[in-house]
């Protein structure tokens, strides 16, 4: 980094990153060209921490400038030199663990133990994986007669949410660099310190100027520049499927490409015969994890007809342990609470039945923007919580009377992320996730992998995150004949 920029935040908790007034544009923090700043703001106390730029479309195309020009060197790099960076990375970020956990913790809100379990550590495992695959991937193969090169597709523009702030810019930026593309970022506006501090580690990592370009502002301002920048081959986005839907249009009329991570409404189906108490405590613990603002949550539970009056007793009884402020944060900002609370009081008016929870704010909790872990019971199918993404610590437990019946409800929303299904056995349990619709499911418990493809099926998205799948979103291939 550099002097431009010095911190104006109040740095009121310890450990958390100080807002820069600066953008980063090849290589350099620099002021941003565009006036005014981002308040960021701990929804835990409501105390800003920092400001951060409001860039806006010149300063997208300085960006978007500075990534071209670096992009033909990027792309000429062997990947065992690629691999290095990333590798770097890692250990930057490993070594600055207590900091990231600080930081999402304070902007986010965050508990500090799920901060540094996963908000820290899952970007770095991501980036230690695409570290090992740079080195082992092949770029180039053998099919008959001709040879196929998988080369870069070119600047990437990546825009990023704010419910998993930095594993979601690593999701993009590690790839897009294992690739040998070249990036420019538009952060989230409620979450840019993780990314300012994403953006030293890049630099110190030893990647080269204009290579990784970090504009935070304003979504329909910097986020909508860089998604229509003629010069942009790729548009990489992850956030609602309202604003997804207008990248993906303005994304086909530009002939670009455009990879988008959506809304989830994903089921966790038990099936007869399963461990009801497990699959119902793993469940709700998927969903109060980040108090539900994660796209994959499982917040439709599906059960049996014969064990559904069991299932409610045992969620209603976990759920009081989920008690805000220590287990469970609050939500990201006050329009996201008022969301929250106005789908728990449309379930109420809908009919059904809170027994755990509520739309009121937590006792004892007037500050900060908490949310009540909330239970619904005799939940149809139809109704508006059971269809939508609430993005808030909010689970609907529906009846179904079969497994066809079960198979109807876990495929009956436009959604198809992810999901879960407990089985007796693990051959039951896998029968069943063949049958849905939906890109990734956990059999019985199964644990998150940083390393297999995460991605939409219907309107939960286009393309595919993590893994060899997705470098291979950012990479384009050219066969040559013999
Ligand atoms: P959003 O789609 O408004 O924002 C996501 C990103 O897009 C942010 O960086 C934002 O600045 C940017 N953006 C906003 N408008 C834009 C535009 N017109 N052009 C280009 N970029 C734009 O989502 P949000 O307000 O952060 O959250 C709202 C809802 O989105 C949530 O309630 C949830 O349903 C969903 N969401 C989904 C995910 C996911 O991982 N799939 C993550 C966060 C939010």
């Amino acid at each position: 980094g550099n002097a431009a920029g010095a911190a104006v935040s109040t740095g009121t908790r310890p450990g958390v990153h100080r807002g820069r007034d600066a953008v980063f544009v090849g290589g350099r923090w620099r002021p941003a060209l565009a006036q005014g700043a981002i308040e960021v703001v701990d929804p835990a106390t409501e105390q800003v921490l920092g400001r951060v730029p409001a860039g806006g479309p010149e300063d997208v195309d300085a960006a978007v400038r500075a990534a071209r020009a670096a992009l033909p060197g990027w792309a000429a790099t062997a990947p065992a030199e690629r691999a290095a960076v990333l590798a770097a990375a890692r250990d930057l970020l490993a070594a600055r663990r207590e900091e990231v956990a600080a930081t999402v913790s304070a902007e986010l809100g965050a508990p500090p133990a799920f901060a540094a379990a996963v908000h820290a550590d899952l970007p770095t495992a991501v980036l230690a994986g695409y570290a090992e695959l740079a080195g082992t991937y092949a770029f180039e193969e053998r099919v008959g007669n001709s040879r196929v090169l998988h080369e870069p597709v070119g600047v990437v523009g990546a825009i990023t949410p704010w419910n998993y702030p930095l594993h979601q810019i690593v999701a993009k930026v590690a790839p897009a660099l294992t690739a040998g593309c070249t990036v420019v970022l538009k952060p989230a506006e409620d979450t840019p310190l993780v990314a300012q501090l994403f953006a030293e580690i890049l630099d110190a990592a030893g990647l080269p100027a204009g290579v990784f370009n970090l504009v935070t502002g304003l979504g329909p301002v910097a986020g909508q520049a860089l998604a229509g920048h003629p010069d942009v081959d790729l548009v990489s986005f992850t956030g609602s499927t309202a604003v997804g839907r207008q990248i993906g249009a303005a994304a086909g009329g530009a002939v670009k490409r455009v990879a988008l991570e959506l809304g989830g409404k994903s089921a966790n189906v038990i099936l007869p015969g399963a461990d009801l108490a497990k699959a119902v405590n793993v469940g709700l613990a998927n969903v109060f994890a980040n108090s539900g603002q994660t796209c994959s949550a499982w917040t439709r539970m599906l059960v049996d007809a014969e064990r559904y009056d069991e299932a409610v007793r045992i969620a209603a009884a976990a759920t009081a342990k989920y008690v805000p402020g220590d287990r469970i944060g609050p939500v990201v900002n006050a329009k996201q609470r008022e969301r929250v609370r106005g789908y728990i009081r449309a379930g109420v008016e809908a009919g059904a039945r809170i027994v755990a929870g509520g739309p009121e704010a937590p006792d004892g909790m007037e500050r900060g923007y908490y949310v009540r872990p909330t239970v619904f019971a005799d939940v149809a199918p139809d109704m508006a919580i059971a269809q939508e993404e609430i993005f808030g610590p909010v689970v609907v437990l529906i009846r179904y009377q079969d497994e066809d019946d079960a198979l109807r409800i876990a495929n009956g929303t436009v959604y198809g992320l992810a999901g879960a299904v407990w089985g007796p056995d693990e051959e039951t349990a896998v029968a069943f996730a063949r049958r849905m619709d939906t890109g990734q499911v956990d059999i019985n418990g199964g644990r998150f992998n940083p390393r297999a493809p995460f991605g939409g099926y219907k309107q939960s998205g286009v393309g595919r995150e993590l893994g060899a799948h997705g470098l291979a979103e950012y990479l384009q291939t050219k066969s040559l004949q013999f």
